[in-house]
């Protein structure tokens, strides 16, 4: 087939990259940023009406117990079938930055929402970060994979908040490396420095 090219912006269309094997199926012509604009300006038209409908569900007990009740069936009846799902999904966090992007999108908007902090951020804003691959702060490589058995890679992406007494900002943001974020914590970057600095020289293990 000859190339095509988005039928919102125009970009052309990269198998794996800016296009998935679905939309391609699908013959849908159209980028995953535009892809996920549509989505988010469609949810954000809707988003009042269909919150307070599933609040109105999930008011009534019955129905809490209903709605969990068949998800518990879904997952028994298709046991296979998601625990493939599961682990294609994750190997597929581990390749693909758009997907990565979208799932620390998630996380970070939902602890924002928690803390009634400012949040600013887009799926886009991340991805970029990733693709550069690169820890804004050390200049480490970004890990997408982890070591088997352990919850975090030292090197996986996190989203860090330069001024941690603001909000998840473009402005006060950045992707670096998970042990940077961990080291950093609620302090700032001189913390990090001054301890990395006195761990270097005594270190036996630095040279
Ligand atoms: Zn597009």
């Amino acid at each position: 087939m000859a190339q095509t090219s988005c039928r919102k912006c125009s970009v052309p269309l990269v198998l794996g990259e800016n296009w998935t094997d679905g939309l391609a199926r699908a013959r849908s012509y159209i980028c995953r940023t535009c892809l996920s604009a549509n989505g988010k300006a469609h949810y954000a038209k809707h988003a009042e009406r269909a919150a307070e409908l599933q609040r109105q569900r999930l008011a009534v007990p019955s129905n809490k117990k209903a709605a969990a009740a068949l998800k518990s069936a879904y997952y028994a009846a298709n046991k296979e079938k998601w625990l493939e799902y599961r682990a294609t999904h994750r190997e597929r966090l581990q390749q693909d930055t758009f997907l990565r992007a979208g799932k620390l999108l998630t996380w970070i908007r939902a602890r924002a929402a928690k803390s009634g902090r400012e949040f600013d951020l887009t799926r886009e804003w991340i991805a970029e970060r990733l693709q550069a691959g690169v820890c804004e702060v050390t200049g480490i490589p970004m890990e997408l994979s982890k070591p088997p058995g352990s919850r975090f890679h030292p090197w996986a992406p996190s989203v860090d908040r330069v001024d941690s007494k603001l909000g998840y900002t473009q402005g006060n943001c950045r992707v670096v490396c998970w042990i940077y974020n961990m080291a950093k914590s609620e302090w700032s970057d001189e913390v990090v420095v001054t301890f990395a600095k006195a761990l270097s020289a005594r270190s036996s293990l630095a040279n």
